[in-house]
């Protein structure tokens, strides 16, 4: 785009893009969409589906918390209210300490509001932090919400035009950590848009390559289902608190090489495995419980993803030993070949060795 202009519309020629035609136009081979969650593109690739599930956050940043140099990435300390389980996050920041309160819902419209939740978060946070409010001076508040569809990442719907980052819907519905999750997949996307430039591959199909089936992604729809209770369930108000004691204490026990890529927003079949066997021997009523709760279509949906990743598992390795011999092809066979590879090793986390 140019600086200060809105996009208003593309249009997608044989040979290229017209961004804003009939205004200040923009010519191009190529359209990355960049716009984000509510990027016009997608709404219309989406065709105004609703979501899935929708992850809410309020916070703020503030000083006069009593000295902490030390973060959470999940914490809960309260059991079900209103339907949600709230979760808190929280860490040192360059202005003071930022903390955030985070739940996963479905798209219900008798959800609470953002408003609603931020008062629960100032109630809440004086006993999550050991502090009074008075104590607190706000810095800066934070409020949003994210969208999140099953069908991601988002295929590409018209030659010429990739959406990438939050746009393309590529973040994990868990961690919603899409800045992460882009610069996981910058070395990826950077080589393989530099290479579908460079070949001319730049029809609907060559694109989708670009944004791969991913099972590691695909797996944790699972997880956020486990995490969150549907607008009319009932389930009992610590049951989530307790699946979820239950899964980290497995984790830990297993050690730092399984718990440390999964706190970093990378799901790998082996650690996905040990952590599923440990979890099913030492806590079976726990996962007797959850199994009500997140529904068999979703079950046996993520078990078909559970296999895929053991299979992309298998083929990471295969992929890899393969690059001599794919570089050796024709520029067009190449092309394609190599967004394989790549969609094995990324889609099995295998990109955390890197
Ligand atoms: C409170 C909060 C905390 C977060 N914490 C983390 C975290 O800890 N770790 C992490 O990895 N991620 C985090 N995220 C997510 C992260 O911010 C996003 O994943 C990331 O910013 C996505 O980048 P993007 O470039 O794809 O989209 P965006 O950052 O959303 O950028 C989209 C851009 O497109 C512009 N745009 C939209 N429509 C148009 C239009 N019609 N014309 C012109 N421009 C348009 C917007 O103005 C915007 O500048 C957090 C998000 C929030 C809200």
């Amino acid at each position: 785009m140019f600086e200060q202009t809105p996009f208003e519309g593309v249009t997608a020629h044989p040979n290229g893009v017209v961004v804003n035609p009939g205004q200040k136009e923009l010519r191009s081979r190529l359209l990355l969409d960049a716009m984000g969650h509510f990027s016009p593109i997608v709404q219309q690739a989406r065709q105004g589906k609703k979501p899935d599930a929708v992850c809410m956050v309020v916070g703020s940043c503030a000083i006069g918390f009593p000295k902490n140099d030390s973060g959470d990435l999940i914490v809960s300390f309260t059991p079900l209210q209103n339907q949600c389980q709230y979760f808190w996050e929280a860490f040192p920041a360059r202005d003071g300490r930022t903390t955030y309160l985070f739940t996963y819902l479905d798209a219900d419209p008798d959800r609470p509001t953002l408003e609603m939740l931020f008062e629960d978060y100032l109630r809440l946070l004086p006993e999550y932090q050991q502090v009074s409010l008075e104590q607190l001076q706000f810095k800066r508040a934070l409020f949003g919400f994210f969208p999140c569809y099953q069908q991601s990442p988002l295929q590409p719907q018209w030659n010429r035009i990739l959406p990438v980052g939050d746009s393309s819907g590529s973040q994990s519905p868990l961690s919603f950590g899409g800045f992460g999750a882009m610069i996981r997949h910058l070395k990826r996307l950077t080589e393989g848009i530099h290479e579908s430039l460079q070949v001319d591959a730049l029809d609907r199909r060559a694109l989708a390559l670009l944004q791969p089936y991913q099972p590691n992604l695909a797996v944790t729809w699972l997880f956020q289902r486990a995490m969150s209770v549907g607008a009319n369930q009932k389930i009992a108000a610590n049951q989530i608190n307790q699946v979820l004691s239950g899964v980290f204490k497995e984790m830990s026990a297993l050690g730092e090489p399984i718990l440390k890529p999964f706190l970093q927003d990378v799901v790998q079949f082996p650690a996905l495995a040990q952590t599923m066997v440990r979890t099913a021997i030492f806590h079976p009523g726990l996962v007797l419980k959850v199994v009500p709760q997140v529904g068999l279509p979703t079950l046996l949906n993520w078990l078909i993803h559970y296999g895929n990743l053991a299979g992309y598992s298998a083929l990471n390795p295969l992929g890899r030993s393969l690059q001599p011999w794919a570089k050796k092809l024709p520029p067009i066979p190449q092309y394609y070949v190599r967004r394989w590879f790549d969609a094995w090793q990324y889609g099995a986390g295998g990109d955390y060795l890197e």
